[in-house]
């Protein structure tokens, strides 16, 4: 039987879990031994790394977060712990590695494989959703139904206290989840890093939304903007003249019970994945797009600099 290994690396997200545990059922399924390591790269170097079973991954689908932990590792920027993890998964015989994580550990991983020639699959796994080559990375549906929920509770309030919400998602440079958020919540201001935005244009009809009976507005706004959350609140004040309070969603973001579609969408990256390594393909990512799913190169996908779609984009003048 061969061996096989998948651990989290960077920032979870809900989906990992069910990802863990179709992993192990796949694995066996396709006579092969499936090794968990625990906390990303760091359990690589600290040799971290346990066979898994069927009794690791019971009643985990419904989790968010990941069992077998995540981490960052200064560690594995460094060759000499990069050597470390290469023996330790030498003395395993473990030669397939699957990643779940975003593109800074796909980064690493592109180097470790050139190093060791260990065969590797990633999944983008992140509620950025900022990896370019892909449409979708798992924990995406989790976290914008979570934004989704909070942004309906805050309209409750919003609309009882006539105040203006400045609501701030995460995303770091990427404004996927505030503009998907502000779309299918029906904000009435969004504002992303990707787009220019100039809040003096929009004074006056904000004003006169307030004379014709607008009681509150909804903001959501991207954590990677150039203004603070707070400024945006400012504004709102100062230039529109309407009370109002920032609610930044922070993790909670991250967290909760995965949705039916990141289970659905766990399966079927972990089926990929697999099977792309049985195939022999060295150094892929899987990737999601309008035909299906892909397999493209690491250095293709690690090296395309991300684009918010522009058709999502062009949403934004209607806000
Ligand atoms: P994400 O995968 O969510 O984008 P990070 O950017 O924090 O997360 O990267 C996760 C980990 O990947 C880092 O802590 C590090 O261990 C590894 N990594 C990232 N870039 C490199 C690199 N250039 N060389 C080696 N390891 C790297």
């Amino acid at each position: 039987m061969n061996n096989i290994a998948i651990l989290c690396s960077g920032g979870d997200v809900s989906g990992m879990n069910p990802a863990l545990k179709h992993f192990v059922e796949y694995s066996l399924q396709k006579d092969l031994t499936p090794y968990f390591v625990y906390d990303g790269y760091e359990g690589l170097i600290d040799n971290n790394i346990k066979k898994a079973t069927y009794k690791d991954v019971a009643g985990i689908i419904n989790r968010g977060g990941t069992k077998i932990g995540s981490a960052r590792s200064q560690r594995f920027m460094q060759k000499e712990y990069r050597e470390i993890a290469k023996k330790n998964l030498n003395m395993l015989n473990i030669d397939m590695l699957i990643v779940l994580g975003g593109d800074g550990s796909f980064r690493g991983l592109d180097i470790f494989y050139k190093e060791s020639g260990i065969k590797f699959c990633g999944i983008p796994s992140t509620i950025d959703n900022d990896i370019s080559s892909t449409e979708y990375c798992l924990g995406v549906d989790s976290a914008l139904n979570i934004i989704k929920t909070s942004i309906d509770s805050i309209r409750d309030t919003a609309s009882s206290f006539s105040r203006a919400f400045v609501i701030e998602t995460m995303g770091r440079d990427c404004g996927f989840l505030a503009l998907v958020s502000a779309l299918t919540s029906g904000a009435e201001l969004c504002l992303v890093p990707e787009k220019e935005y100039d809040l003096k244009s929009l004074e006056e009809s904000f004003k006169e939304q307030i004379k014709n009976g607008r009681r509150y507005f909804i903001a959501v706004v991207a954590e990677g903007i150039k203004d603070e959350s707070q400024d945006i609140a400012n504004w709102f004040e100062e230039k529109i003249g309407i009370e109002s309070r920032v609610s930044v969603l922070g993790h909670i973001q991250r967290g909760g019970n995965p949705t039916i579609y990141d289970r659905l969408m766990a399966y079927r990256f972990i089926n990929n994945a697999i099977d792309a390594l049985l195939e022999g393909k060295e150094e892929s990512i899987i990737c999601y797009t309008k035909d299906g799913f892909k397999y493209k190169g690491i250095d293709e996908v690690v090296n395309t600099p991300f684009v918010l779609d522009p058709k999502l984009l062009r949403f934004l003048k209607n806000i």
